[in-house]
């Protein structure tokens, strides 16, 4: 449930209708006066271009006012203020002629520029300053804080994380009984750094933290501090804590905190000077607590090792947790916490779709789990079944909407893509421990070819040298399926393999890490000498297990016809039906 938000202020309204109202003021003064005069001005005289030759022959001419481009030239006459205008002759040496002829000669910037900037800033004027209007009485914008709220989350809305969950329930005690702490001697945690790719569930435990202990709740993301205006982002940063303070106990939580925390290479131009404001704001405002304000700030970022080390040094942000994406034990409990209140068949086992969902984070299973409902709800069926929950899987994976038939492709295409997930398939079935769980080479709306789903046995946290040379033969086996159906002719191998020969790449700059011969070193910290190493040493990797791939699809390509042929019949396999091609029950008598 969304946590409701307390009235604003009444005196906070009328600031932001002053800050505006000022501005809304002086310009319309200006516009009382330049309007008339811009419009009262008298239409100049024509003249062709014959009359103003002879004009300027006799000496009559005094100026012109010469602008590039525009199809009409003003010029000025002797002792007379009218306006005349010609046609702009466009020809070179004009100007010159112009000169020698005596006559004053104003070369004015590219007319069309200014014409239409002054007719769009007339025109988006009152608008212009509506909008501003409106910004400022948008919540968190303008120069008023987001005010407190009071969430009602609460640690058992959060599934799994229990150690961090236990030394958190610590810290909140600190911040409603700040005295207590200090009787004891304790140290008080100002800052709590939370670490984590999106979705693994920051905002969601500063949340339920501040709900836990029913204390007021302030959320921003840093990147509000970083303002157009100089000294904006950091004046906000003051006012933000001031508040904090004025409401404690509270928590602050500054979401996307690398926006000012990141290390800076010191540059002095005008973001780079705003980011250490904003930042110097708010080291000063968190040093500036004292252990009895009951003020906790969490902070979120994806990468603790790219902030500013004044940032996680003792007394600011000093206790930090990783949130990791969660294991198989979590993701169940986070499945069975995000099904409530869906109505999912009793068939459906959380055990076994936790399995399958290898990868996921918290946000992405809860959004699998809404997906499964609104396909369930599209197919209007009485409940959420494992086959609603497949779909909307494949739909995430694919990252789009699965079309009917083959879609944009012809045959031929549609053959190859038949080839290249065959490829996947039995490379992960021999190569690896994974367990197959579902094929598909069903088109969809992103592109995608086709996908190979499945599952590890294990959360393995840290995998083998070897798992990632299989890893990379398993993305390369794709391409390398079309090889074979192709005869080998590389130019006819399709480009559908992009998308793998990425990720393979990433996997080979892993494995090259870890090459004794090379020695065990990260060569990208070398500068470009040692990037250049990387690459070839990547190079030679991939290549290796290129080859190696291409004579594992050669010595399978039964199987690989096997399940390509499947796959043209029916689009989908199960992971059943796929290893039942693969290893073909043993006939009697067979060892
Ligand atoms: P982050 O701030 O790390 O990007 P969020 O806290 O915004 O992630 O997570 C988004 C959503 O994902 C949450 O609102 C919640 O529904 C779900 N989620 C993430 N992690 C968990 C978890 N451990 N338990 C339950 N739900 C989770
Ligand atoms: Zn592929």
């Amino acid at each position: 449930m969304e946590p409701s938000k307390k009235p604003r202020d009444k005196k906070k309204f009328w600031k932001p209708l002053l800050f505006a109202g000022i501005p809304a003021a002086a310009a319309a003064i200006v516009l009382a006066i330049v309007l008339p005069i811009v419009l009262n001005r008298p239409e100049p005289e024509e003249v062709t271009y014959q009359e103003f030759s002879s004009l300027v022959e006799q000496g009559q001419v005094e100026r012109v006012e010469y602008t590039a481009g525009d199809p009409k030239l003003p010029f000025y006459r002797v002792d007379d203020e009218t306006e005349y205008v010609t046609d702009n002759p466009k020809v070179e040496g004009f100007k010159e002629r112009m000169l020698l002829a005596g006559v004053e000669f104003e070369e004015k910037p590219t007319s069309t520029f200014w014409n239409s900037l002054l007719s769009i800033f007339l025109t988006y004027l009152p608008f212009l300053f509506f909008a501003v209007l409106l910004l400022r009485f948008l919540p968190g914008r303008g120069f008023s804080v987001e005010a407190a709220t009071r969430p009602d989350t609460t640690f058992d809305d959060v599934a799994g994380l229990d150690e961090i969950k236990e030394d958190m329930k610590v810290i909140a005690e600190t911040i409603k009984n700040p005295k207590l702490c200090q009787e004891l001697g304790a140290h008080i945690t100002k800052g709590v750094l939370l670490e984590g790719e999106p979705g693994n569930g920051k905002t969601l435990f500063a949340r339920a933290l501040a709900g836990e202990t029913g204390v007021s709740f302030y959320s921003v993301n840093a990147s509000e501090f970083i303002e157009m205006y100089a000294g904006l982002g950091a004046s906000r940063v003051r006012k933000l804590f001031k508040e904090a303070k004025e409401h404690a106990p509270s928590v602050v939580f500054i979401d996307e905190l690398d926006a000012i925390g990141a290390k800076r290479d010191g540059s002095t131009d005008g973001a780079g000077r705003e980011y250490t404001q904003s930042l110097n704001a708010l080291l000063s405002a968190i040093d500036g607590f004292e252990d009895s304000d009951g003020v906790l700030v969490i902070g979120a970022t994806n990468r603790a090792e790219d902030l500013d080390p004044a940032l996680v040094r003792p007394g600011r942000f000093d206790k930090q947790f990783v949130l990791t994406l969660p294991d198989c034990q979590a993701r169940e409990q986070i499945l069975r916490l995000h099904a409530r209140g869906k109505k999912i068949s009793p068939q459906v086992d959380f055990a076994e779709l936790a399995k399958d969902t290898v990868g996921f984070s918290g946000a992405a299973l809860e959004v699998l789990l809404n997906e499964a409902a609104m396909q369930a709800l599209i197919q209007k069926a009485p409940e959420i079944t494992l086959e609603h929950i497949e779909q909307a899987s494949m739909q995430m994976l694919l990252k789009g909407h699965i079309k009917k038939g083959i879609g944009n492709r012809n045959q031929t295409e549609h053959t190859v893509v038949c080839y290249h997930e065959a490829g996947h398939t039995v490379a992960t079935a021999y190569l690896t421990d994974h367990a197959l769980r579902r094929v598909t080479v069903l088109p969809t709306t992103s592109g995608a070819g086709g996908v190979t789903m499945s599952a590890p046995p294990s959360d393995k946290m840290l995998p083998k040298l070897e798992d990632l040379r299989s890893r990379v033969m398993v993305l390369y086996a794709g391409r390398a399926a079309e090889y074979w159906l192709c005869g080998g002719k590389e130019a006819q191998v399709t480009t559908g393999a992009a998308e793998d020969v990425r990720a393979a790449t990433e996997v080979i700059q892993q494995i090259a890490m870890f090459s004794e011969e090379a020695g065990l070193l990260d060569y990208r910290e070398f500068g470009l000498a040692g990037q250049k190493k990387m690459m070839e040493r990547c190079q030679a990797l991939s290549q290796e297990l290129w080859k190696e791939t291409v004579e594992f699809i050669q010595a399978h390509a039964q199987q690989v016809e096997a399940v390509a042929k499947a796959l043209l019949e029916k689009d989908t396999l199960t992971g059943e039906e796929a290893e039942a091609l693969l290893h073909p029950p043993k006939l009697e008598g067979e060892a």
